[in-house]
This record gives structure tokens, sequence and C-alpha cells, in this order.
């Protein structure tokens, strides 16, 4: 699950992190009323950003500095609404404008090849990481935490000389550093990413003062982990979640939506992905990755069958049920309540075995479904389906 920005920068906070404050505004007069408000507080210049989770908002214009709460309110108005990438902003972040002297980029991800959070820093902040991953691969440095021990105060030095960042800022980027893995460990994300990351000018007692601000926020939670962290549950931005994944996650199903042609429904994960690699093997290609769960119902098995329906792409339908606390019978009245309401005429063959395997294959052949003895069978009849559907549709 992606956090928006400024939930992003909450947690930030909530680790001591040097973040310039903000509020977020959903028509232009709040962001006017917002800017009146920190330009009251001295506040030269502030900053409207569109809340969407997806990067790359500078420059699709989704990012703008404005002198005076009228202008703040004229942006906001241009920002809100605007398509970026596919995602509609519904919100702007607004808040003072930094003075920015240097832009840097810090992020730290879980990297399951080391089984470690690797964190990353370049001196090419304020552009997207994976295009100075593909240009100047060099400019990335990285560390890897320990599991327990976390980011020692010597990597984050390493990392901070590594990107040029040395005298009073050195002390600063070691403690945000340090508090986004901390972050990590603490929320159970899998992406923190700080981009940019900038030595900003402020006006002190004595003269200007310039210190490190995390200016965006970027952090990915892990989905598994979410029953952990309710709190962090309800900053779910359903505006922005694909109805598919939104149904999926109400059904407790698993699903993971893939480019092929063969539907799959399958009770559990490693006998999902066994029957994705015997699709292969059968000269197909998986739609998608399904596991209906275990002791499945008909409505879930409805809910299954709607969401692998709802690719048009899918071709012809492999259902795979190993019966054990999952009833086959119960999973047969699924799919054939299912079939009798759904739109679109697919070819569907079906294994069931198990737990009330005889039941479900009476039922099944009432019915006039397709089934199969063995997992080969059954992908062998799904793939020539789809070819035929194919064929015929050409
Ligand atoms: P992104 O494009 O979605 O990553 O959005 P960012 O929040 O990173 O903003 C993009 C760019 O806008 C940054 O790299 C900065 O150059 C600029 N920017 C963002 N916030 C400020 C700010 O407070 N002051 C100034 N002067 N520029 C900013
Ligand atoms: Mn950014």
């Amino acid at each position: 699950m992606k956090l928006h920005e400024a939930d992003a920068k909450m947690l930030l906070v909530a680790q001591g992190l040097p973040v310039p404050p903000w509020a977020v505004a959903r028509t232009p007069e709040e962001a006017g009323e917002a800017a009146a408000k920190f330009m009251a507080e001295g506040t030269r210049r502030v900053v409207v950003k569109a809340q969407v989770l997806v990067g790359g908002r500078g420059k699709a214009g989704g990012v703008k500095l404005a002198g005076t709460p009228a202008e703040a309110e004229e942006v906001a108005g241009r920002i809100l609404g605007m398509d970026i990438k596919g995602s509609l902003v519904r919100k702007v972040l607004v808040g003072p404008a930094a003075m920015i002297v240097r832009e840097y980029y810090l992020g730290a991800i879980l990297d399951r090849a080391s089984r470690r959070i690797v964190m990353m820093a370049s001196a090419e902040g304020g552009v997207e990481i994976e295009e100075v991953a593909r240009v100047t691969p060099a400019a990335i440095h990285r560390v890897a935490a320990h599991p327990f021990l976390g980011l020692h105060d010597y990597q984050a030095r390493e990392l901070a000389f590594a990107v040029g960042l040395g005298g009073p800022h050195l002390r600063e980027f070691v403690r945000i550093a340090r508090g986004l893995i901390a972050l990590m460990a603490a929320n159970d994300a899998d992406l923190v990413e700080v981009n940019p990351l900038a030595v900003v000018r402020e006006p002190g007692p004595e003269g200007h003062v310039e210190r490190l601000a995390c200016l965006d926020a970027k952090i990915t939670l892990d989905d598994s982990a979410l029953p952990r962290h309710p709190e962090l549950e309800r900053l779910r931005d359903l505006d922005e979640e694909d109805p598919a994944d939104a149904e999926a996650r109400h059904y407790d199903i698993s699903f993971i939506h893939l480019d092929g042609t063969i539907g799959c429904m399958v009770n559990g994960a490693g006998l999902a992905m066994t029957t994705m690699d015997l699709v292969k093997q059968a000269g197909g290609e998986p739609a998608n990755f399904l596991d209906i769960g275990g002791g499945a119902k008909a409505d879930r098995v409805a809910a299954a069958m709607r969401l692998i329906l709802g690719d048009p792409k899918v071709e012809a339908i492999l259902v795979n049920i190993f019966g054990g606390i999952t009833r086959g019978d119960e999973v047969a009245r699924g799919l054939i309540e299912a079939r009798n309401r759904q739109e679109r005429d697919v070819p569907m063959v079906v294994r069931i075995v198990g737990t009330n395997a005889a039941e479900a294959a009476r039922l099944l052949h009432e019915a006039s479904f397709e089934t199969a003895a063995t997992l080969d069978e059954a992908a062998g009849k799904a793939v020539a389906a789809a070819r035929r559907a194919a064929g015929g549709a050409r």
C-alpha cells in the first residue's frame, strides 16, 4: 500500500526528522486559506503539490510555487482535477516553500536478494532514481542495514561522504538516514524515499543558516503486515485503488493480475504457483495468480470468478481445487452459480479433488462443465480451449 506524501511525512515527523510544515487542501479556497496562514507566520512563498500516488509530479506540472494566498488559490485550482499519469488530483499539499541550495536522493528498500534493507543515496537528487540508475548507475551509493542492529552511524557517514555531504550536515544526514531505517522497521514499510532531501537556506537570528530538510516523501507499506497497523490501514486511499484489488481484499482473495489469457482459480498459494507453471508448460500464459484461500464458500468462488472475468484478455478459465478444509461441492456450487450469472461465456475446465470430490463431480457433470482428473490434463484442456476461443474470435 502506497502512502500519500502528506501521510508519509507524518511518519517522518514521528521519527523526529526535519520536514517543513504543511496543510492538506481539497479545494482552491482551502489552499488559499492555508497559504494565508503560513504567510501570516512569515512565509514569503508557498509550494502547492498534487497529492497522487505516482511520482514525477513536478515534471507533470503538479508542483508549483505561489507568492500570495490568491496565487496559491489560483495554482491549486489548476492542480486540483489534473490527471497525472492516470491519477486524478483530489488533494493538494500546501506548505512554506523551501529555499533549495542543493538536492539529494535518499531512499531505502527491502532487498529480497540480500534479505536486508538497503539504503541508497545519490547527489543526483530531484531526479527519479530509476532514471539515475539507468543513466549513471555509479552515482547511486548503497549500504545494507543489519536486520537487528539497523544502520550503523559509520554506514550512514559513508553514504554522506559518498554524496559529498560533510561538515555540519554530516550529523543531520546520519540522523535522517537512521531515522528512515527505524521508520521502516516500526511501520513494516518496504520502501521509503526522500527525493529531494535538500540543503535548504533559512533565515536565522545571525543571518542565513543551511540545513537538511526532507522535501518529499514516498512510502510503501508491506500489505501483509498491515493488520499490525490498523492506524496505517486507515490511510488507504480507496479513490486511487484498482477496484479489482479492493474486491479481492474484501473477499480475502490473493489476486495478482498478469498478462496471459488463462484465468486461474486455485486454493493455496503453492498450488496456484504450480498451476501457473503447468499452464506455461502446456503452452499457455496465466492471466493471473489467484488463491481463494482455505474453506472458500460459494460467494468467494463467485467473487473470484468476477475478478478473473474482469480481465478482457481471459480466453479460458482453469479451476484447480485441492479439497481439504475447502469442500469440493461448495466450490462446485459457487462455480455453477457464478456461471449462471456471468455475462461473458468463457470456456472453463475444472479439476476438483479431495474433500467431497465425488459430489462436486456429480454437480459439475449435471451442469455440463468440462472437468479433468489431473492437473496436467486440466492445463492442457484450458490452453486448447483458449486457443480455440482466440481462433474463433479472429
Ligand atoms: P515529485 O516530482 O513527484 O517527486 O515531487 P517533489 O515533491 O519531489 O517536487 C519536485 C521538485 O519540485 C523538487 O525536486 C524541487 O525541485 C521542487 N520543489 C519541491 N518542493 C519545493 C520547495 O519547497 N521549494 C522549491 N523551491 N522547490 C520545491
Ligand atoms: Mn520527489
